[in-house]
C-alpha cells in the first residue's frame, strides 16, 4: 500500500518567503488522515505536526506528546479557561485543542504547521484568521475516503476502537463529508502516495502564494 520513498519535496529555494503556511487537514474519522500526513512530514522535513490536545484515551502505539498531548478533563477545561487555545472543539464525545503555542511561533518564524482538526475546528480557525495576514498563509484541504463504504472498512481494519465508537464515528462521518465544499483543496484518498503527493503539492502552492511572501524585487 505504502511506497515510503517520496523525495524531498521542499522547496529548493525558499529564500524569499519568510512567513510560514499553515495546512489545516479534515476528514472523517478513518479517511487515513494520519497515515497520509506521516509521509507528508516525513517528504517535508521542516513540517512541523501541530499536536493536539484530547481528553480521549491513548490507542495502542501512541505516545503522549508526539500523537497527542493526552489530558485530564479538568487540565483540558483548566487551558480553555485560560485561552490557551487557537481552537478547540467536542469531537465524537471527546475534547480536542490546539495550542496556541503549537502554532503561532512557529509560523511567525517562518515554519511550516500541518494542522490535524475536525471540521469544526477548521471553521473557528476560519473565522479567527479572517482578515488578518495569517489568512494569506493557511491553507484548507479536506481528505476524503473514496466511498463510507471503504471508510468503514478502514475504521474497521484499523483494529483500534470498540465497535460503539466505530458506530459513532460513522454517523458523525455523514456529518463531516457534507462540509467537503468549505475547504479551498478536496484530495480523495485512494492510494496513500496519490494523497501524500497531493498535499505536499498543496503545501508547495502555499509556499508560492504571493500572500505568504515578503519579497521586494526592488530593494
Ligand atoms: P484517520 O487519521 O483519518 O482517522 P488513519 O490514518 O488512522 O485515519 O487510517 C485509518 C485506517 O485506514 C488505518 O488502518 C490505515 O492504515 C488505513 N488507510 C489509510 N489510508 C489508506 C489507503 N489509502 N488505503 C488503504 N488503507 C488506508
Ligand atoms: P482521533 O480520535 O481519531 O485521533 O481524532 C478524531 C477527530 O478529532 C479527527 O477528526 C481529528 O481531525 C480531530 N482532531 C484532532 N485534533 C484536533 C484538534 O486539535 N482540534 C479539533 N477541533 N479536532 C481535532
Amino acid at each position: 500500500m505504502d511506497r515510503p520513498d517520496i523525495p524531498d519535496a521542499r522547496p529548493k529555494d525558499s529564500s524569499m518567503n519568510r512567513i510560514g503556511t499553515a495546512l489545516v487537514i479534515s476528514g472523517p474519522s478513518g479517511a487515513g488522515k494520519s497515515t497520509v500526513c506521516a509521509q507528508v512530514l516525513t517528504a517535508w522535513p521542516d513540517l512541523r505536526f501541530s499536536v493536539s490536545c484530547t481528553t480521549r484515551t491513548p490507542r495502542p502505539g501512541e505516545v503522549n506528546g508526539k500523537d497527542y498531548h493526552f489530558l485530564a478533563r479538568a487540565e483540558y477545561d483548566r487551558l480553555i479557561t485560560a485561552g490557551e487555545f487557537l481552537e478547540h472543539a467536542e469531537v465524537h464525545g471527546n475534547g480536542y485543542g490546539t495550542l496556541r503555542r503549537e502554532v503561532e511561533p512557529f509560523l511567525e518564524r517562518g515554519g511550516d504547521v500541518l494542522l490535524d482538526i475536525d471540521v469544526q475546528g477548521a471553521r473557528q480557525v476560519r473565522q479567527r484568521i479572517a482578515g488578518t495576514p495569517l489568512a494569506g498563509h493557511t491553507v484548507f484541504t479536506f481528505l476524503a475516503p473514496p466511498s463510507l463504504a471503504v471508510l468503514e472498512q478502514r475504521l474497521r481494519g484499523r483494529g483500534t476502537d470498540a465497535e460503539e465508537v466505530i458506530r459513532r464515528r460513522l454517523e458523525n462521518a455523514r456529518c463531516e463529508l457534507a462540509a467537503w465544499r468549505e475547504y479551498e483543496y478536496l484530495v480523495i484518498n485512494d492510494q496513500v502516495t496519490d494523497a501524500a503527493a497531493d498535499l505536499l503539492a498543496i503545501l508547495r502552492a502555499g509556499h508560492c502564494r504571493s500572500t505568504s511572501a515578503m519579497w521586494d524585487p526592488l530593494a
